[in-house]
């Protein structure tokens, strides 16, 4: 049989890198080759923590430019920004990569690339892919529901449904979307179908290239999702007429546990499992908005407020760039209620997956990012959203109305609602024992001859047959 080799390219941000690493990992596992594509500036980043993770040598890790300036901040604001030099900087040395000679390295084993399972925010690399004969398979990172909704956008205009009457209500059902008629409202829309608050812009010019791009993934071989038959059924099965074949083989974090660690660019405040340790169980709240939300300075003090007046111990995770301004009076205030009695712990950046299978913690406060939703149903830990942008509208929307393994505290930010949410999903024995179903339900998905592991397995031999 033919030695397979997949390129598995990312779209160079955290969530789906992590992701993307998880499914290298997994490959790893089966045997088959892998080269995994960071950007030269976040290989530099991960300096030799990335090259650490992989311990096999079936994996290697190759870099890309980005196409931006060394000293570009690359800040959450920038993505379109990086979304657009990506293409212009990687190109050339994608393609030299992908050709037949680059992409072998006979000394450590590397045969050519035989195939690529790339990013599918990333169409250009498919196209270049195909062109040089490799053949190519798109990766969502995102929810099936999210990616469902994207599809959905040509029928929702056609039904009206978009553009939102401007000052219209946002609770109001939305039809369209196929399987969610019954709990989606427009508020529970991926954040692009919004208009910016008290405007009459059209939506359509944003909206629809994204719309597109999710269209587009059906051209590839086929589509893989970090997503499971059992959360996502309907979604994927609404999913599958637009592709061309599809894989739901999530999620990817519990599928290969040993999976790199070091995928983080920021560095991991080890620091608070210690603390965590000392804590009672179930006793501490975990809140983390993910590695782009940015919030204001009155989002910060309400969230702070709420959290304080809840009265848990809490963990909290505050990003260097989180907080726009006053981010030093911010910090200083956590940190000194942190000093004072020992309630409070405030990192730049924790060991999520650690913090999340920890007995001291006993509900998260996410932004509902679909890595970070993944990871609190494994661990059947009972969640609060409040979503930020992009699809994690409807991630909260599947937590709160049709999982139930938690409350979706979407669009409000108050002190009152964020001290009484996070009280009930503390206390409720039902959002608990929700979760705690959901998470058997996922761990049955993961293990031996469950769906997940038979979609990999089916998806591994796909690849070999691309390869041969
Ligand atoms: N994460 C982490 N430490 C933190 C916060 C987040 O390791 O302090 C990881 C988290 O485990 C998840 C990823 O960062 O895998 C965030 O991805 P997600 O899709 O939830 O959100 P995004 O950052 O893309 O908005």
């Amino acid at each position: 049989m033919a030695v397979a080799h997949v390129l598995v390219f990312p779209f160079p941000i955290q969530g789906h890198i992590n992701c993307m690493l998880h499914f290298a990992t997994a490959l790893v596992g089966a045997g088959v080759h892998v080269t995994f594509l960071h950007t030269e500036h976040n290989l530099r980043r991960l300096g030799g923590r990335a090259s650490s993770a992989s311990g096999s040598p079936l994996l290697r890790f190759l870099s890309v430019p980005d196409g931006l300036p060394d000293d570009h901040p690359r800040s959450a604001s920038d993505l379109p920004e990086l979304y657009k030099s990506l293409a212009g900087g990687a190109t050339g040395p994608y393609r030299d990569l992908l050709s037949a000679d680059a992409g072998a390295d006979p000394t450590g084993g590397f045969a050519p690339v035989t195939c690529l399972v790339a990013d599918g925010l990333l169409p250009w690399s498919f196209d270049v892919a195909e062109e040089l004969g490799v053949p190519a398979i798109a990766f969502r990172t995102a929810s099936a529901g999210s990616f469902l909704a994207f599809l959905s956008v040509p029928k929702l205009f056609e039904l009206a449904e978009l553009p939102f009457p401007v000052g219209g209500d946002l609770d109001e059902p939305v039809r369209g979307v196929p399987g969610m008629e019954s709990f989606l409202r427009r508020r529970d829309l991926p954040s692009a179908c919004r208009r910016p608050k008290d405007s009459d812009d059209d939506v359509g010019p944003a909206l629809r290239p994204l719309a597109k791009l999710s269209a587009d993934n059906g051209k590839a071989r086929a589509l893989v999702l970090n997503t499971t038959a059992s959360l996502e059924r309907s979604a994927l099965a609404h999913i599958a007429p637009h592709m061309r074949d599809m894989f739901a083989v999530g999620p990817l974090h519990a599928m290969s546990p040993a999976a790199a660690a070091s995928s983080s660019l920021l560095r991991e405040d080890d620091g608070c499992m210690a603390w965590l340790d000392a804590q009672a169980d179930r006793s501490v709240v975990y809140a983390s908005l993910g590695s782009l939300a940015v919030i204001t300075h009155e989002q910060f003090t309400e969230f702070y407020s709420g959290l304080v007046a809840a009265g848990y111990p809490f963990l909290w995770v505050l990003r260097p760039d989180m907080v726009k301004a006053s981010q030093d009076a911010a910090l200083q205030r956590t940190a000194a209620a942190a000093a004072g009695d020992g309630k409070a712990r405030v990192v730049a950046w924790a060991p999520q997956r650690d913090v999340l299978r920890h007995r001291a913690v006993g509900c998260f406060l996410t932004h509902a990012g679909w890595n970070s939703t993944l990871e609190a149903v494994v661990e059947g830990v009972p969640t609060v959203c409040w979503p930020v942008s992009a699809e994690q509208q409807i991630n909260s929307r599947f937590v709160g109305a049709v999982w139930r393994n938690g409350l979706d505290m979407k669009d409000v930010c108050e002190r009152a609602v964020v001290e009484k949410t996070v009280r009930e999903a503390m206390e409720s024995d039902e959002i608990r024992r929700s979760a705690e179903a959901l998470a058997q339900q996922v761990k049955r998905d993961v293990a031996a001859g469950g769906s997940s592991v038979t979609e990999f397995e089916r998806l591994v031999g796909f690849i070999r047959e691309l390869s041969a």
